[in-house]
């Protein structure tokens, strides 16, 4: 079971590969930043807005995901 600690909204400071879909999110761009503990480990994840969504959209029956399982802002995987 993993423990969110910080979860909010940002604007990107360098590229980063969107934890959802896989691709890159752009320096600048909007984004959703997420620090969690999950198995003792401190991981954080960024995530293209739409792919937010569309992760809050399935959280209830998806425990996890790798990025790259679903199309950009979709809950439909490949
Ligand atoms: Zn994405």
């Amino acid at each position: 079971m993993s423990h969110t600690f910080e979860y909010k909204n940002i604007k990107t400071r360098a590229d980063h590969v969107c934890g959802w879909c896989g691709e890159t999110i752009n320096n600048g761009d909007n984004a959703w930043f997420h620090r969690y503990v999950d198995d003792g480990g401190f991981y954080s994840d960024y995530m293209h807005p739409e792919c937010n969504s569309a992760m809050q959209s399935c959280k209830d029956w998806l425990d996890e995901w790798n990025p790259g399982d679903f199309p950009r802002g979709s809950s439909e995987a490949y």
